[in-house]
């Protein structure tokens, strides 16, 4: 989109505060666009090809990856961003970054790592995901010559942060800065946070469904399956399961979608922000579903977390996935000599600076950057002895 019809309230690319090391002008490309290329092609993005969102990703080969689920993530940010008039680029590289610091196994997999770093150093801050995201793109990526990480732009790195404690937030800087301010990130990045659910409430349906976790019957509990499954039961007559179920779904991501962009509509013409400034100090986001969809949108999410996280099926993959991601911390923690050399280096450098702390830290690095098959085979390489290599 070019630069003149963005809104007065979007991130204009000519206007970004800029990187934290100063680089020329990207030349044909918007410094957004640099961004989205710079997060396509760091090793962290490659590596969400095999970490799971809810099924672990030997499971099967047609369920979503943390990749595919960035995918859909991006695509959804794109049309929100270019329906309210904002930086499509921008939203399209918050989006593809946003779980760039997964652990293997999702969730479970986060916890546990969170658990052990805790129980090691109570002191420390623990293990979450989402600072991990701003740590693969600050820190981790090491390949350019002038500067660690990728050296985004403050707005795509803002997105990234979806939330912060404070004591966290103290330490982070100028990024920070608005979790102790209670102020709110640019539009781009409140579209993308949204962008996220709409994303995987329904890809989780439509796995649930594929994987025989979840049936027709019981989705119809939920008030807006139930109201486009009617739907489309009424205009089609019979259809066959998967051509159902698609078009239920494909009408709930309409419906999200169009409801959160006309909504937002309403609410930028209400609050009348006249640049990125005056949208940051507003009290609460800007880009949200109407009231009536937020309660939609709240009974879906209840039946998922009832029905399909909590299943008996993937809660036993989040037991075993636990336990591995929990063996490999104690292990790696108590000799740092059992990584992999660089990081053996940088544990003895990192407790050197900062303690029992630093070392947690390397571990959790060296552990959250696996993919699942990966932090599998470390784990038989460090605990069954007749694995050589
Ligand atoms: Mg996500």
């Amino acid at each position: 989109m070019s630069p003149q019809s963005l809104a007065a309230y979007a991130c204009a690319p000519q206007r970004t505060r800029g990187r934290r090391h100063t680089e020329a002008a990207p030349g044909d490309r918007s410094e957004y666009q640099r961004d989205r290329d710079r997060i396509v092609h760091c090793a962290a993005f490659r590596r969400l090809e095999y970490k799971t969102q809810v099924f672990v990703n030997h499971e099967g080969d047609l369920f979503r990856t943390r990749l595919t689920h960035s995918l859909e993530v991006a695509q959804i940010a794109r049309t929100i961003a270019r329906s309210l008039a904002l930086d499509e680029d921008l939203a399209e590289a918050i989006a593809l970054a946003h779980d760039l610091g997964h652990t293997p196994f999702g969730h479970a997999g986060q916890d546990a790592l969170n658990s052990s770093m805790r129980s090691h150093d109570p002191a420390g801050e623990g293990f979450e995901h989402n600072a991990q995201s701003l740590r693969v793109v600050d820190e981790l990526e090491d390949k350019y010559a002038e500067f660690r990480g990728l050296n985004l732009t403050f707005e795509t790195r803002e997105g990234i942060l979806k939330h912060c404690s404070e004591r966290r937030a103290l330490n982070l800087g100028e990024i920070g800065q608005r979790f102790l301010k209670r102020q709110q990130p640019g539009l781009e990045a409140q579209l993308a946070n949204v962008a996220d659910e709409i994303a995987y409430n329904n890809h989780d349906v439509d796995d649930g469904l594929r994987a025989g976790l979840l049936s027709i019957d019981a989705l119809c509990e939920v008030p807006l399956f139930a109201r486009h499954h009617a739907e489309v039961i009424a205009h089609y007559g019979k259809l066959t399961p998967k051509q159902l179920r698609h078009e239920t779904i494909r009408r709930m991501i309409n419906a999200l979608v169009g409801d959160l962009t006309e909504n937002s509509r309403v609410q930028l013409q209400n609050a009348a922000p006249k640049n990125v400034d005056e949208v940051r100090a507003q009290p609460k986001p800007l880009i949200g579903f109407s009231e009536t969809m937020q309660h939609e949108n709240r009974e879906l999410k209840r039946f998922l977390r009832e029905r399909l996280y909590q299943h008996h099926l993937v809660y036993r993959m989040t037991y075993k996935a636990q336990g591995v991601v929990r063996a490999l911390f104690e292990a790696l923690f108590a000799d740092v000599r059992l990584m992999p050399p660089e990081f053996f280096i940088q544990a003895q450098a990192a407790e050197q600076h900062n303690g029992i702390s630093g070392r947690a830290r390397v571990v959790a690095d060296y552990i959250a950057g696996m993919t699942d098959r990966y932090a599998i085979d470390e784990h038989e390489r460090l605990f069954d002895p007749r694995r050589l290599r």
